[in-house]
């Protein structure tokens, strides 16, 4: 039984070195107070972060889990199969799942549209995936990006690398499409951007109804896309097609 209780010498120890300075998340919470900058779990932090503060959040993280981990009654000193839980648990939301947050947008180049070209076009189905504000479990879906090219282009791959930017956050769908939007609109400025998106929530699947069939499905429709209906039902039949190529 007494091999079961942590080792009360390393739990003081820890306790004394952390003591002395601040937590790092509460360094990075009171910098982004100071500037007056909302931190929401889908809002991203990097700006806010300085070198070596993701190593020691890490820790900091693993340390958290742990403590969760003996909450739930889990004997992790003498389970071999949650004895390293903690730290796969902060690396997988820091480095992984939750990535969106304390990552810096990927580098996406935009170019100068010299052709003028004007005709629409979607790209999809991207996957996405992110995890529910409320639970933090699963969010997994396909999203589809419909574009009629404004003063600015990027490449298709772009689309994909900037989605799993933002949904690499935990979400509700529905602000995940508009933040989606509008870091596209601020990549190429189009004309007209119409986004789509299809998800299955495991929030429903694996615990709460049980409802393993739902999905949701939202859009968000911008500039040329909301003003003109034909341009509009013009995307929805390319999705549509490109959804049918996929059962092929
Ligand atoms: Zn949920």
């Amino acid at each position: 039984m007494t091999s079961t209780l942590p080792n009360p010498l390393t739990a003081r120890t820890i306790n004394t070195t952390t003591a002395l300075k601040p937590a790092v998340s509460a360094q990075i919470r009171q910098r982004l107070q100071d500037a007056e900058v909302p931190f929401l779990a889908n809002d991203n932090i990097s700006e806010f972060l300085e070198d070596g503060d993701l190593d020691n959040l890490e820790v900091e993280v693993a340390d958290k889990v742990r403590d969760l981990l003996r909450s739930l009654v889990i004997d992790i000193e003498n389970d071999h199969n949650t004895a390293e839980t903690a730290e796969r648990v902060a690396r997988m939301y820091l480095r992984e799942v939750f990535k969106g947050r304390y990552l810096k947008q990927p580098k996406i180049a935009s170019f100068p549209n010299v052709k003028k070209l004007d005709e629409i076009y979607t790209v999809g189905p991207i996957s996405v995936r992110s995890a529910c504000s409320h639970h933090l479990v699963p969010i997994l879906g396909s999203c589809w990006i419909g574009i009629k090219p404004g003063q600015r282009v990027i490449g298709l791959s772009k689309f994909a690398r900037v989605a799993d930017w933002v949904f690499s956050r935990p979400h509700i769908q529905e602000e995940a499409v508009l933040i989606l939007a509008d870091e596209i609109e601020r990549l190429c400025e189009p004309q007209g951007l119409a986004i789509l998106v299809k998800a299955q929530h495991y929030c429903m699947k694996w615990r709460g109804v049980k409802e393993p069939q739902t999905s949701m499905i939202n859009s968000v429709v911008r500039g040329d896309f909301r003003h003109d209906p034909s341009l509009k039902a013009e995307f929805f039949e390319l999705v549509k097609q490109q959804q049918s190529l996929l059962s092929h």
